[in-house]
Order: structure tokens, then sequence, then C-alpha cells
């Protein structure tokens, strides 16, 4: 199966090359934002819309004139920006038209002005891209070293386009490549899983895989920073430092989530033959803003998503759960329903079989019965992903009870 995917890795950039990337950014930040107020600009005067074809034409006869700058970077830089531009605004006309169909009820989403204060950025380049173990040449750009060895596919892809960007200090590269993967045949078990704010995710076959709350751990150091900014003078040198160490705490927490997530779904997706989730109301959920930070601490749509696309590379298949099902309020041995259960119960006692277990894994027990009686939605998304995966093996806890063992037998069986 012919697949598309993104490797991201961390550059390690000397002086020089720091500048050439900074006026890469710029380019093409430049490009976005001008070519923004520009089709604004036409559609007030004509009432229609130009595209990033028209727009690279008149950007570039400037070039020979007041934008003279832009020979020292790449001509991808602002060519890319200008389609990043075109996909904005086509996702944007998208999300109008559900709008108007009454399918919609969050924001349109109108492409907005790129600032500098939001980091620096970032850009894409195609053409002539080749990869070494420890290094990547970029057109314009040369020879740039990487900071881990061996973890870009040397041969065997296509390189479709390279993307640089910026975090908190630290440049990125993520190349999009094609490949060849061999889906394998999977014999693995079939496992409900319950997502939670507890425990990130406990297995039917009673794994637990503790929340790593990175969030909530750095909340006060977090907290503090702000507080730090805010007592700064704005557009002064101090604020614009401790703003720095802000965005630094803010850029780890993102990265032990990444980590967390991949870790988890890359198991259950090579492990298992059969996953089933609930599909979670997410955005409804964080409207609860007691649950909102811890959900979306936890990441539930990512890990959705990562899950999704990766049992389409490991061969094995995603069932959603109906998201009104009360897989928490059941009972996993018997059926019968506890309509009194809150959320602060974290043991489910069954009246009518005497079952008790932990509430999670009762569950995932339940949501686990599903895989039968729903196979709509496996692998979904196909093939097409974002994001790094790195095959890690997690070394899960084992805490699987004997008697939640038999259970789940009973239930696949
Ligand atoms: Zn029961």
């Amino acid at each position: 199966m012919l697949i598309t995917r993104a490797y991201k890795t961390e550059l390690d950039l000397n002086d020089e090359q720091v500048t050439a990337c900074k006026k890469h950014a710029g380019a093409a930040r430049f490009a976005y934002n001008w070519a923004l107020a520009r089709r604004q600009e036409v559609y007030q005067a004509t009432g229609k819309s130009v595209w990033a074809m028209e727009l690279h034409r008149e950007l570039n006869a400037r070039k020979k004139d007041d934008l003279a700058w832009l020979y020292e970077v790449s001509k991808c830089a602002p060519q890319e920006a200008l389609r990043n531009l075109d996909n904005a605004f086509r996702h944007c006309f998208r999300r109008c038209q559900l709008k108007k169909a009454g399918k919609l009820k969050g924001k349109v989403g109108f492409p907005k002005l790129k600032t500098k204060k939001k980091g620096l950025g970032s850009f894409r380049l195609t053409g002539s891209i080749a990869i070494f173990s420890d290094a990547i040449q970029l057109p314009r750009l040369g020879r740039l070293r990487l900071k881990e060895r061996d973890y870009l596919p040397v041969a065997g892809v296509k390189v479709l386009s390279a993307t640089v960007s910026e975090q908190a200090g630290h440049w990125y590269v993520s190349i999009q490549v094609e490949q060849e993967q061999a889906v394998p045949a999977n014999s693995g078990p079939v496992v409900g899983v319950d997502l939670g704010v507890k425990a990130l995710a406990t297995f039917s076959d009673g794994t637990v895989i503790p929340n790593p709350r990175p969030l909530r751990r750095r909340l006060k150091k977090l907290k503090r920073l702000h507080r730090v900014v805010s007592r700064r003078t704005k557009g002064g040198k101090n604020r614009r430092k401790a703003a720095r160490q802000l965005a630094t705490l803010y850029g780890k927490v993102a990265n032990q989530r990444k980590n967390t997530l991949h870790q988890v779904t890359t198991t259950l997706a090579k492990t298992k033959s059969v996953i089933v989730i609930e599909d979670l109301n997410v955005s409804g959920m964080l409207k609860n803003h007691h649950l909102a930070q811890a959900i979306a601490d936890v990441g539930f749509s990512e890990f959705k998503r990562q899950l999704l696309y990766k049992a389409s590379w490991y061969g094995s298949r995603v069932v959603l759960a109906d998201r009104w099902y009360a897989s928490s309020k059941t009972c996993s041995g018997c059926g019968w329903v506890d309509e009194n259960l809150r959320l602060s119960d974290r043991t489910f006692r069954c009246q009518q079989c005497g079952q008790t277990l932990d509430r999670d894994l009762n569950a995932a027990l339940n949501v686990a019965k599903l895989a039968g009686s729903r196979s709509d939605n496996a692998n979904a998304c196909g093939a097409s992903s974002a994001g790094r995966s790195r095959k890690v093996p997690v070394k899960l806890p084992a805490k699987a009870g004997a008697k939640s063992r038999k259970k789940q037998e009973r239930n696949a069986g």
C-alpha cells in the first residue's frame, strides 16, 4: 500500500543557517500577509477572488522592483505560502457553506494575518531534497545537520516536500514522503479502550495507561511565568525574554503529550486486531469547564486521529462506538444499568449480579463488546497522516486481573 506520511525531526543549525531560515520564514510570512491584504483589496474592488498563481506572478514582478530582497530566499518559500493561503480560503468557504446549511456551529475561520509575536513560523520547500543519515540538503539552504541520526528514511521513499519550522528557539524539519507500506496480517486480540481523565486509557484486558498530565504538573510554573510576562514592560527586552521562557515550557508540555499519545496508539495499532473506542463528543465535553482542562490535556481527538491512520498501516481495525452508549453505567457482566452512578464513583458495583470492579475497566469491557455489532468507520481516515510516529515499544504496566481476563475472553468469543 502506498502511503503519504511525514517525519519530523530537529535541526542542528549554525548561526548562519539560523539567519537564512529566519529570512525564509520571514519571506513566507510576508507573502502570506501581502496576499491576504491583496485578495481583500481585489475582492472589494471587483467582487472576485484571486488565487495563488496570479498573486505569485504579481509578486514576481515586484521582485525586480521594490522587493529585491526576495531574491535572497528560495522562490518556494513565498510560493508555498500563497498556496497555504489558497487552502485557508478553501477551508473557510467550505465552512461558510456548512454554516449556511446549518451544519456548523463554530466559527468559519477567515484567514488571519501572521504575526512574528507568535513564533517565527515556518516555510515549505519543494524540488531537489536529499536526505542523509545525519543531514538534509534543501534548496538554497544547503546541507543542514540533524540532531538525531537515522530517523529520516534515506532510501525507498519519494520526498514530496520539506517544511522547516521554529518553536521556542528550536528549529525542526518535517518531510512529507510517499512510501510503500506492507500491511502486516494482524492477529492480535480484540480490545475495548476507555479514555478517561483519571487514567489516560483503560483497556478491556486490564491494562491501565496512567495519565502523564503534563500540563497539570507544570501549571504552577506556567502561572508564575505568565505573571512575569505580564509584569514586564510591553515591547521591552525583558518581556521578550520571559515570553521565550514561557514558550519553552509550553513546548515541553506539548512534546511530552505527543510522545505518550504516539507510544500508546502505536502499541494498540500494532498488537490488537480490533480496537473499539468511544467516539466522544470532545468539543461538547470541552464546554463543561471542570472537565475541559483535564480533557484538553489528554488530547482525545488526537488520540482518535492517530489511532485511525496507524490502524491502516498495521492492519488493525478501529470501531467507533456510539457516543451516547452508557458504557460506564452498564454492568459488563449482566447488563444492569446503574442510573445513579456519578463521575466521582471510581468503582462499579452491580446490584444484580454482584460484580465489583474498576469503573474504567467496566466501561472498557462494555466498549469491547461493541466490536461485533458495529463495523463501520474502520480506517476511515485512510493513509493520510502528519506527525511523527516513532517505533518505540511501550512497556505497559501489566495489571490484568485473572477475573477480568476471563471475562475478556468470554466477550471476545
Ligand atoms: Zn451485573
